[in-house]
């Protein structure tokens, strides 16, 4: 896979799934845009340069429209267009539906859903202006399958998967396409912070039997960013160790 002479977006790069996926797109060739809320977003543009690839850190909330206008102005004014936007920052505020507050609610639906609306608004414009373009979304298999104490998770990642349907149709004429992933159970700061006995639980429900590493998550983000990829649109690719089709 090739992508000198394109220019990413990665939200939510400073650790875990994003940071694997910057790294991975750097070593294709792509000049990359290292987006996070805090300092870490250096340090993997530093990995990048280091590795004699073109990265930049833009320190940004991607919930707020304000700072994701910011985003994609730097990114063009960085490095003259945007051919790949991948949504990839989210969080989790987990509780039992009958205890979750408004406000866990509310920050979830707006970090994890409103902010693949903004960016992919914002980048939009330029990449049909291209006639390419590529917009990768990171949705969760608890958005296809559901889980108990994540119903706000859950609700966003189900409506990433929408979305993504959406505009793929919409803007298909253009050479863009727009692809969601769902990712299983990966090794991450988000999931390193789980109970040992539920991490063991999830890990029995997987049927090639290990947790999956960010890098599993980069190499399904890195094809589908490419030009090989050009004839798949609107689909939800698990990334899984085969979590989805189990029935444990
Ligand atoms: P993580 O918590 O390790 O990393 C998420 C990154 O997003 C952090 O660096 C954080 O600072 C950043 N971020 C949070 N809010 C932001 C904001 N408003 N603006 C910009 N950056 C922000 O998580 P991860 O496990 O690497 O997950 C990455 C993505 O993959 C998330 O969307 C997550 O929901 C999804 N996912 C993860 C798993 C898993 O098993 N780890 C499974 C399914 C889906």
């Amino acid at each position: 896979m090739n992508l000198s002479d394109k220019v990413a977006i990665v939200t939510g790069s400073g650790q875990g799934i994003g940071r694997a996926i910057a790294l991975r797109l750097a070593e294709a060739g792509a000049a990359v845009v290292v987006n996070d809320i805090g300092e870490a977003a250096e340090r993997v543009a530093t990995e990048i340069k280091a590795l004699n690839g073109q990265g930049q850190a833009i320190l940004a909330d991607v919930s707020l429209p304000a700072d994701v206008s910011r985003l994609v102005d730097t990114a063009i004014s960085t490095f003259g267009r945007v051919d790949i936007l991948v949504n990839n920052a989210g969080i989790n505020r987990d509780q039992l539906m009958m205890r979750m507050s408004d406000e866990d609610w509310d920050k979830v639906l707006t970090v994890d859903l409103k902010s693949v609306f903004l960016c992919t608004r914002g980048v939009l414009r330029h990449m049909v202006r291209q006639r390419w373009g590529r917009v990768i979304s990171m949705a969760s298999i608890v958005g296809i399958v559901g889980n108990p104490g994540q119903a706000n998770y859950a609700s966003a990642k189900a409506g990433i998967i929408g979305f993504t349907k959406t505009v793929a149709k919409e803007v298909a004429s253009r050479g863009i396409t727009a692809n969601a992933i769902a990712p299983g159970f990966i090794d991450t700061e988000m999931t390193q912070r789980l109970p040992e006995e539920h991490r063991e639980d999830l890990k029995r429900r997987i049927p090639l039997g290990y947790i999956g590493s960010p890098r599993d998550v980069a190499e399904a983000v890195a094809f589908l960013a490419s030009e090989e990829a050009r004839y798949i649109t609107g689909q939800v690719l698990g990334v899984d160790g085969g979590m989805g089709i189990s029935w444990l």
